[in-house]
């Protein structure tokens, strides 16, 4: 057995097919002087190609997958408006006289050697997406091919070196049974995608294996523990096929509870709702049962794109997202850009501190024309469900008011028209900075709903940044400051009589069920892979055990005792269906 990276869960069973590595020749030949701008034609040409077939792989890709994940080629087209990469082909090409294609290859292989130089996880998988656009230009230049993974054949498990974000998203998942790159970690963008795409995926083998893996050789890998078993004894396969077998049934099983309601055994209900971002992913949601959405994250309606959505065109999506949902509500969340959320066609300044910048509401307020464009479409569709608004990132009571206040306007406007909406429509705020939780009982009497946005309250209250690898080890959602501030959030709430939901992460994560029975939470929203996980946790749970275990969490002083003892009480439900057979 080869122990490398377990980057995406599942066990896979089959042969191999080794993707070749891109490697293509080039040209020797010196340009001559007076055909210098010839040359920068054709790299502008195959670079104006490049984005064009970037951006179409995206979209495939955000269809299928979602888009967030799609965002992954958003920094593929930022390399090839990159001044420092760009200027280094140029330098190339002007001052040493060599083809376009000849410098594409020289500058990759220039910055791919610079960040793998560093040890840095992060920068060495900016390094694959530099090899990434970087093949993909060279491809054009040269009019090569490009290697594509058959489809003809029977399912397989892929090994390549490693694996960029656009071949993952030419991949058929019919035909890839699982994973295997030399390269890679957890955190890689191909992990990502692969994690999203349900497919299991074991990296980091590089040196590892004593002999290289073949096309046709019989593999077994292990996504959960990182494990590659080559040319296995027939007793390994079988025991892997059992497993593989009860993984499948147990998916299949979770789907079942799609339709059951989320009660623990001493019948508290709880209500699972869902976070989306798209129609494609309310679909998804709606498979699995959510009870309505719980975060509508409207700002995707505003990527992708050249211009801002106007405002029959976000009409027409709320309008169908509450129409879908039906009896349920649907929260939808006003424009939360900023941070690591950027428009290509609205300027954000250059920022020290984008997290703690220009974003979200703050951006809605600065720019009331477009925030109010958004609060017009929500509230003509909100004729068509049951619909909620809700302001993120809120951080005082005057940003509550004024937020208002623009509503307020856009009501007037609406009635002057003679156009109908719903007169009681829910206005709610994210709880997510740490000023908002220390007013939380302010706030609680200008509003008719909280929802806690742990990821960012996460990141406020420790400080620590969500999107930095660096100090990913510090982010801690267990963490007692954490918990403190969720409490004193639904404390906040319930002594004014308002709602109160969670909608970060955390809600997802189904170690942390005990902390909402204690605190007397019964709205979650969570993503759609989340639902059926969190259901059959809730079904398994009983809240006067689970009660006690949180009792002692809210009591614990270091960082990571709470998320010990959840996971111990977790862990501990599950050795007892093992033992009754049910697990
Ligand atoms: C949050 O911050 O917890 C949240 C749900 O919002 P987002 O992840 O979109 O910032
Ligand atoms: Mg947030």
């Amino acid at each position: 057995m080869i122990k490398g990276i377990g980057a995406a869960a599942g066990v896979a069973i089959g042969k191999a097919f080794v993707l070749p590595n891109w490697e293509w020749s080039m040209p020797e030949t010196q340009v001559n002087p007076v055909d210098l701008a010839k040359e920068f034609e054709r790299l502008y040409e195959g670079i104006r190609t490049s984005k064009d077939e970037i951006e179409f792989i995206k979209k495939e890709f955000r269809e299928v997958v979602g888009p967030e994940e799609s965002s992954i080629f958003d920094a593929h087209l930022a390399i090839l408006d990159d001044p420092v990469f760009m200027s280094e082909i140029r330098g190339i090409i002007e001052r040493q006289y060599k083809a376009a294609e000849v410098a594409v290859k020289e500058a990759i292989d220039h910055f791919v050697a610079m960040f793998d130089l560093l040890d840095d996880e992060y920068m060495k998988e900016r390094a694959v997406d530099i090899k990434d656009v970087g093949n993909r230009l060279l491809k054009h230049l040269l009019g090569a091919p490009e290697v594509t993974l058959p489809s003809d054949t029977k399912p397989y498990i892929l090994v390549a070196k490693e694996l960029s974000p656009s071949q993952l998203a030419h991949l058929n998942p019919n035909y890839v049974l699982g994973i295997i790159t030399m390269m890679g970690g957890k955190t890689s963008h191909s992990s990502i995608m692969a994690r999203a795409l349900g497919i299991p995926l074991v990296a980091g083998l590089e040196n590892k294996l004593q002999t290289p893996i073949q096309t046709g050789d019989f593999l077994i890998i292990d996504g959960d523990n990182g494990n590659l078993i080559m040319n296995p004894d027939k007793a390994t396969a079988e025991h892997y096929s059992v497993v593989r077998d009860r993984q499948r049934e147990k998916r299949e099983q979770l789907e079942l509870l799609s339709s059951v309601e989320a009660m623990t055994k001493d019948r508290v209900r709880m209500r699972l709702a869902s976070n989306i971002s798209s129609v494609k992913e309310l679909d998804m949601a709606l498979k699995y049962g959510a009870e309505g959405v719980g975060l509508f994250r409207t700002e995707f309606l505003y990527m992708d794109r050249k211009t801002f959505p106007t405002e029959e065109e976000q009409y027409e999506v709320y309008k169908l997202v509450a129409e879908k949902v039906g009896e349920h509500s649907v929260v939808i969340r006003t424009l939360d850009i900023g941070g690591d959320k950027h428009l290509d066609y609205f300027q954000l300044p250059e920022e020290q501190n984008p997290f703690l910048g220009y974003r979200a509401i703050r951006i809605c307020l600065d720019q009331k024309e477009m925030f109010k464009t958004q609060l017009t479409a929500i509230l003509r569709a909100s004729v068509h469900g049951n619909i909620k608004m809700m302001f993120p990132m809120i951080s005082s009571i005057e940003e509550v008011r004024e937020a208002k206040a623009v509503l307020e306007e856009v009501k007037q406007d609406l009635d002057r028209q003679g156009i109908p909406y719903d007169r009681k429509l829910p206005v709610g705020i994210m709880i997510e900075v740490p000023a908002a939780v220390m007013i939380a009982d302010f706030l609680a009497e200008e509003v008719d709903f909280f929802s806690i946005g742990t990821n960012d309250l996460v990141q406020y209250v420790l400080a620590v940044d969500r999107m930095n690898e660096q100090i990913a080890h510090l982010y801690h959602p267990y963490h007692p400051a954490v918990l403190r501030m969720i409490r004193t959030t639904v404390e906040s709430a319930k002594a004014a009589g308002i709602g109160v939901s969670v909608c970060g992460e955390l809600a997802g994560d189904e170690r942390s069920l005990p902390l909402w029975l204690e605190l007397g939470v019964n709205d979650l929203s969570m993503s759609p892979q989340a639902l059926l996980r969190v259901k059959h946790r809730t079904l398994n749970t009983t809240a006067s055990e689970a009660r006690e275990v949180a009792k002692q969490c809210f009591r614990n002083r270091e960082i990571t005792e709470s998320e010990k003892q959840l996971t111990q009480f977790l862990d501990k439900h599950i050795i007892q269906h093992v033992m009754k057979g049910d697990a």
